[in-house]
């Protein structure tokens, strides 16, 4: 894994600091053959994503019992954890590839092979956010899948998660639609409360007199939270993303679509606004960027974890103070590189033996014809 120092901000080296690690979309996908190792590939050949580009893929798949991409995410997810020791993961959403579509028993398959596959000991959380791969898009979301989700994952879809002083606030940015959809207002209605309690601590902190309209608020650690969601805040396209994995040229000034590619304008601009976020971080879309909204809050959009849905996958590695945070953004071993060493092993290996006769041959060959091995002594 290769790191990269994305931003270090106001490291209080004074403050009590914990190490997070961030993943998303890994997409762990619905068992639809069970044997003959049913995988992404299998997923995107189905469901007509670059069929030529993966035919190598769902060949292979069907030929092992172990997805061959789920076995690179299970690796690179427990080689991360060994090696960094984070404290708390945050996976940003799209945990499921077809949790919106899957019957009861494919559910509970696939909730089972994403504790196996994520399995981690008691000295890390992990935190799963939900993803519109998860429930559904907005017009798909109900009461059952979101129940479902939060009941496997025992979790509640918008709540503050606060570590050792420092607060993040999970979205639910499915439900961020602002149609009035029952959903919808349930957590426009979480997320005034939390705004509100976390405003209250700040101005608390700041002023011996408290505020009428405080007065039973929750106390949260006064500090401007971390927002974690799975949509990317509204932009445009990806045109002022900055990064090493960012969209390349020929997609950078496609158009998104709000509430579908990106949260509303109207959505985005009251997060902001309620909880004035030191950090967003978000998923969604399969590549990377760091943008800065209204000159003062930047987002980072974190790529995909897994190679299905692009060559270089990614993780962030986060280290948090109340006052102060550092990232780095780790890279996994590019898919293509991975294959590349394997197809030359296996070359290698088949050509030893070819190898070996030839020069032997030869040197029989040689002896054959040299004048030391044919003079007779006297
Ligand atoms: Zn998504």
């Amino acid at each position: 894994m290769v790191r990269r120092r994305l931003r270090k901000a106001q490291t209080g080296s004074q403050m009590r600091r914990f190490s997070a690690l961030w993943c998303f979309q890994t997409r762990t996908s619905s068992a639809q053959s069970v044997g003959t190792g049913s995988t992404n590939c299998e997923d995107e050949f189905v469901n007509n994503h670059n069929r030529a580009g993966n035919a190598w893929c769902t060949e292979l798949s069907r030929s092992v019992s172990v997805p061959p991409r789920e076995w690179q995410m299970e690796r690179a997810f427990q080689t991360a954890l060994a090696l960094l020791r984070p404290e708390v993961v945050f996976i940003l959403g799209d945990v499921f590839d077809e949790g919106k579509w899957s019957s009861p028993k494919n559910w509970d398959d696939d909730v089972c092979r994403f504790q196996k596959m994520f399995r981690h000991s008691s000295d890390t959380e992990l935190v799963v956010l939900v993803g519109n791969h998860d429930i559904g898009f907005h017009y798909e979301m109900d009461w059952f899948k979101l129940q479902r989700f939060e009941k496997a994952f025992n979790t509640t879809s918008t709540r503050m998660v606060t570590k050792k002083g420092v607060n993040f606030l999970l979205v639910n940015s499915v439900a961020l639609h602002g149609d009035g959809c029952p959903i919808c207002q349930s957590v426009e209605k979480q997320l005034y409360t939390l705004s509100r309690n976390l405003n209250c601590s700040l101005e608390n902190s700041q002023s011996s007199i408290i505020n009428e309209f405080c007065r039973d608020a929750w106390t949260y650690p006064p500090t401007p939270p971390i927002i974690l969601q799975h949509y990317p805040l509204y932009r445009e396209s990806d045109a002022g993303c900055t990064g090493r994995d960012a969209a390349p040229p020929e997609e950078r000034h496609l158009l998104f679509r709000e509430k579908y590619d990106v949260l509303s304008q109207e959505a985005s601009h009251r997060l902001l606004q309620w909880f004035k976020p030191r950090l967003v971080l978000s998923g969604h879309t399969h590549s990377g960027c760091q943008v800065l909204h209204d000159n003062q809050y930047t987002e980072i959009s974190v790529p995909s974890f897994n190679w299905r849905n692009r060559n270089n996958p990614s993780f962030i590695l986060g280290s948090f103070s109340p006052s102060g945070y550092g990232l780095s953004k780790c890279f996994l071993p590019e898919e293509s590189t991975v294959i590349a060493l394997y197809c030359s092993t296996v070359a290698s290996l088949l050509l030893l033996p070819l190898v070996h006769c030839l020069w032997i041959r030869g040197l029989l060959r040689c002896l054959d014809f040299c004048p030391i091995s044919k003079h007779k002594s006297l």
